[in-house]
């Protein structure tokens, strides 16, 4: 079984636990190796998110920011304390992030120039919002349905549909080691009448030509009863030959490992092959 998870996530961004804490729960499963992936989210608008209030007013959250500029040091300055305190522990510690990959004007060349200068050992690449071309809107899918309030002016199939395409954009970019909860957006209660199963298996031949991993999360076995992705997908990446690694999403330390044993059971079923572990 495998016995690491690369998509973790600390109270540096949304997690319940300290870094010490989980690492010290991965040392109690037994695991040699874990990556920490908190959130990297830097958007001009991430002001107007309905959860940045909720967000910012966390203690050691960092997880929004508007200016590529103004958060360099910060991310570096916890890459110091980082790398200190995982020299404590037996095992090895990759640092990583989950970025939110945009596509307005300007974003992409800001980002490169951002890592250029960041301290991280990989990045992967898992999108929460809906946007529009411009970046003018950022809309919280995981809060699309319980904020009626929210108001959105586009339909919710044009949303779906450029959230697809930003994340096979994102593949492309070659900027990630793997793609985080492909059909994440299948906890929106409606996506069943837009499934847009076109713009997902774009996203299998993207993963496909650059040659990409993909996870799959047992995050979906605990919010939708489901994996991310689901099990059509699944077989289309494995005939596709895209490496694979299963994913917890941990967010505190009682889910490190979450259902592994299930994710086996289904990529073996599946036939998959090909496993994704950090060099
Ligand atoms: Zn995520
Ligand atoms: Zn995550």
């Amino acid at each position: 079984m495998q016995k690491f998870s690369y998509h973790t996530h600390t109270d540096f961004s949304d997690g319940s636990n300290t870094l010490e804490q989980m690492l010290q729960q991965a040392v109690a499963l037994g695991w040699q190796e874990i990556g920490v992936s908190d959130h990297l989210i830097i958007h001009k608008n991430i002001t107007q998110s309905i959860s940045y209030q909720n967000m910012v007013a966390r203690a050691h959250s960092n997880m929004y920011h508007s200016d590529f500029k103004k958060a360099l040091p910060l991310f570096n300055k916890r890459a110091e304390i980082f790398r200190k305190t995982a020299k404590n522990y037996p095992l090895k510690v990759y640092l990583g992030y989950e970025v939110d990959y945009f596509t307005y004007d300007g974003w992409q060349e800001e980002f490169k120039d951002f890592i250029n200068h960041l301290d991280y050992d990989y990045l992967i690449t898992g999108n929460h919002f809906f946007t529009n071309p411009e970046g003018t809107e950022i809309i919280d899918i995981s809060q699309f349905k319980k904020n009626p309030e929210q108001r959105t002016k586009d339909s919710l199939e044009n949303y779906l549909r450029r959230h697809y395409q930003s994340i096979a954009s994102a593949v492309e970019s070659g900027l990630f080691v793997f793609l985080a909860h492909l059909d994440y957006a299948r906890k929106i209660p409606d996506h069943q009448n837009f499934p847009m199963l076109d713009e997902r298996l774009k996203i299998v031949d993207s993963l496909h030509r650059c040659n990409i991993a993909c996870e799959i999360s047992t995050k979906g076995l605990r919010k939708i009863g489901d994996f991310f992705p689901e099990n059509n997908i699944l077989q289309e990446l494995v005939k596709q030959k895209v490496p694979l690694v299963i994913s917890d999403d941990a967010h505190k330390t009682s889910e490190l490992g979450y259902a592994f044993d299930e994710a086996e059971k289904a990529l073996k079923e599946a036939g998959c092959a090909i496993r994704y572990h950090l060099k």
